[in-house]
């Protein structure tokens, strides 16, 4: 029998694309971005990424974009909607739970 335990990552000073996985931060002054099927697309990947979502047809798949002159940090706050946790619920045991961890570890503090 396995124990199923629940980690919490808060993760409310970064930014992270889901694409590239650059970090951003409240001090980036980094412009655009957009959501495309639930991932966060940063400023450096959103033309690429959006050309080839176009060669497929899919743009009706992006879901959100950044507002005029916003940017990327606040772009993924806004989008959150306060909801700034990773969640893991698995068996104890499971290598999730490291693998976040170890991860948010690897952050860099926020920049004051
Ligand atoms: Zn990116």
């Amino acid at each position: 029998m396995t124990n199923t335990i629940t980690t919490v990552t808060d993760i409310s000073h970064v930014a992270i694309c889901d694409r590239c996985n650059e970090h951003y931060y409240a001090d980036s002054t980094a412009v655009g971005g957009f959501l495309f099927c639930g991932r966060a697309y940063c400023p450096k990947c959103a033309p690429e990424s959006e050309k080839s979502i176009e060669g497929y047809n899919e743009q009706h798949m992006i879901t959100d974009r950044a507002r005029p002159d916003e940017r990327y940090f606040d772009f993924v706050m806004r989008i959150r909607a306060g909801n700034h946790s990773i969640v893991v619920t698995a068996p104890a045991d499971d290598p999730m739970h490291a693998i976040v961890k170890e991860n948010v570890a690897g952050l860099p503090e926020p920049k004051e």
